[in-house]
């Protein structure tokens, strides 16, 4: 089975690139944001502050999270809800990164993760993929911009889908987020030592996925 990891900050572009890379080379393209994302709206909905996300511990074996691929792409269940668009708010974006901190989530949905690479050839994209998910991936590529870049791409994609966000906020969150994700003590972001680091600040989306394409060639033979 072909394995590909591709971690970064929230932002860098990763699930433009993993999709265009998935479509291209025939892979399954693994979301994993989006299950710490089910977790987060999990919190959210229970009542949990964010500063008391403790509280979360007891209730996890009571989450059921799941993923399923169309030709759609990806969508993700919370018990037999689908939520695929319900965890794209900027609140839940918090809560994601909140409870991804917490070791016993991290433990719960490895095995999700893993699942689909012994099954299927797979991109998958997250925070911790090369490092702890498929440290023995074929090609890890690390993708990073900017935080300015990364909180003006978000506001404009929150924008084009209907969310009222400014840039100014939309940056505070990104700094925010980046400093949780890098900071925790379970799976900090960090590049694998063997990863390729992909800066895409001032890169346009066809010039990356051309940057990318030669990275996956290369690797594959293709
Ligand atoms: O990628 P996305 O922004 O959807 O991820 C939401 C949050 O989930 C991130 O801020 C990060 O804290 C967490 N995450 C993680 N490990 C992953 C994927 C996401 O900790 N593999």
């Amino acid at each position: 089975m072909k394995k590909i990891a591709v971690d970064g900050p929230s932002g860098a572009g990763k699930s433009t690139m993993v999709k265009a890379l998935a479509e291209k080379y025939g892979l399954l393209y693994v979301d994993t944001g989006a299950i710490y994302r089910v977790v987060g709206l999990y919190a959210l909905r229970a009542g949990i502050g964010r500063e008391e996300i403790d509280k979360l511990i007891p209730l996890l074996p009571a989450i059921k999270v799941s993923l399923t691929h169309d030709g759609e792409g990806q969508h993700v269940f919370l018990g037999d809800e689908e939520v695929t668009r319900l965890i794209r708010t900027p609140e839940v974006s918090l809560y994601a990164s909140d409870v991804s901190a917490l070791p016993e989530v991290r433990a719960k949905l490895l095995d999700l993760q893993r699942d689909f690479a012994r099954k299927y050839d797979v991109i998958m994209d997250g925070r911790d993929i090369g490092t702890v998910v498929l440290p023995d991936a074929e090609l890890k590529i690390f993708l990073t911009a900017s935080a300015e870049e990364r909180a003006r791409r978000r506001t404009l994609e929150l924008l084009a889908k209907g969310v009222d966000v400014t840039y100014e906020d939309t940056l505070r969150q990104v700094r925010e987020r980046d400093y949780n994700d890098s900071h925790r003590a379970v799976a900090p972001l960090k590049p694998a030592c063997d990863a390729v680091i992909v800066d895409t600040t001032g890169r346009g989306i066809e010039e990356t996925i051309g940057l990318l394409s030669e990275l996956v060639e290369k690797r594959f033979g293709i």
